[in-house]
């Protein structure tokens, strides 16, 4: 029993869901359509914005933002440093320059004095991170950007549920994106969905993903401009509809295991807590811990060789081959990004989802506070 496997994290999925994908396949509307339509006006309901357009994934959701804002080849996005990559992909995919920037050292998002001296004139987008569901300060960011006509894009992959000053993460940008990959909070399997109050721009991301068809007359599409297939199946949304309807449980349960961490963990040294500001209610989409950065990643293999599957944060860009090739200025990396350095080299997540036990948890923390010790 002690030996058991404790997982970093376990979808949130059962027999409702199964329930909801037989009814789509006993409809035989497998495609996109009705499903797709209802999670995506439910889900913009709960995250308090105008439109929502279901895609593939956060990735290509991205990608169809910054296509659907014209920007291209000769553009600079500034994206974090810290983030999955996936962020910085799809600002290739458009053919437009990543222009990485350091993160804040509280919390490792983007704040304003990290984007200032990065901004030029072919500044024209700022492609925030809430990583691992922390809180981006959207306020004073919107403020330095709206005057200088730069687009604010979210990357929400994982901020699904996060609030700062009761408003959702997603809600405070010109448009956010959502992953439902399946290790985050509510999963679709694959999937992303698009979150914006202009209108225009919800038009154009509804048509690229779906081929750019403009209209439809008798059953015949009008082909104006170039799109592409980004539409979410029936299948998938009826998932996650039945998702959106748990999160909030989904939520508490993370809470309450993480409660439980900080309580087992109170008395633990050479370990520090990352603290978010009062006004935030975060979404637990992880349980993240700052340890020595010589000694973690020999921590996580000696949890997971105990079969506790621990894990890194998130990833550093400026040290990814593909980045360093692609990108000047990254020589001296540590000394440019020490922020996003010390998060990429010092992050420990413990498992946590909803299936941990307290026993387990137990298991977790003293095989941790030995290790550490
Ligand atoms: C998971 C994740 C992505 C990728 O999401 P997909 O839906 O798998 O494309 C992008 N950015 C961040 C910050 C992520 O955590």
């Amino acid at each position: 029993m002690s030996d058991q496997q404790i997982y970093l994290s376990r979808p949130f999925v059962g027999e409702d869901e199964v329930r909801a994908v037989r009814e789509v396949f006993q409809s035989l509307y497998l495609t996109e359509g009705r499903e797709t339509r209802e999670f995506e006006r439910r889900f913009v309901e709960y995250i308090g914005v105008k439109h929502g357009i279901a895609t593939t994934s956060c990735t290509s959701g991205i990608e169809l933002v910054l296509r659907a804002t014209n920007i291209h080849a000769g553009d600079e996005v500034i994206v974090p440093d810290f983030t999955y990559p996936a962020t910085a992909l799809a600002v290739l995919a458009v053919g437009a320059t990543p222009v990485i920037v350091d993160v804040s050292p509280d919390h490792f998002v983007v704040d304003v004095s990290c984007l200032r001296p990065h901004v030029t004139k072919n500044t024209r987008c700022i492609l925030c991170v809430s990583n691992l569901g922390f809180p981006v300060d959207y306020e004073p960011i919107m403020d330095f950007a709206r005057p200088r006509g730069i687009v604010v894009i979210e990357d929400a992959a994982c901020s699904v549920g996060t609030c700062t000053h009761g408003k959702k993460a997603g809600s405070m940008v010109d448009a956010a994106v959502f992953s439902f990959h399946a290790r985050k909070v509510i999963t679709t399997g694959e999937g992303g969905m698009v979150c914006t109050n202009d209108d225009e721009l919800a038009k154009r991301c509804s048509e690229t993903k779906n081929f750019g068809v403009t209209g439809v007359e008798a059953g015949r599409q009008t082909f104006e401009r170039w799109g592409t297939n980004l539409k979410m199946s029936n299948i998938s949304a009826a998932i996650g509809l039945v998702q959106l309807t748990k999160l909030e449980r989904i939520i508490q349960e993370r809470e309450k295991r993480a409660q439980r961490y900080d309580d087992l963990l109170r008395d633990i040294t050479g370990v520090e807590f990352i603290r978010l500001p009062e006004h935030v209610r975060y979404n637990h989409y992880c349980y993240p811990l700052l340890v020595n950065p010589k000694t973690r990643d020999q921590l996580i293999a000696s949890l997971r060789e105990r079969k506790i599957e621990a894990q890194i944060g998130s990833y550093a860009l400026h040290v990814q081959p593909y980045f360093e090739s692609l990108l000047e200025g990254m020589r001296d990396g540590e000394a440019v990004y020490p922020n996003s350095t010390r998060a990429f080299e010092s992050i420990l997540q413990l498992p946590l989802h909803h299936e941990l036990t307290p026993p387990q948890q137990e298991r977790v923390c003293q095989t941790l506070i030995g290790l550490v010790r």
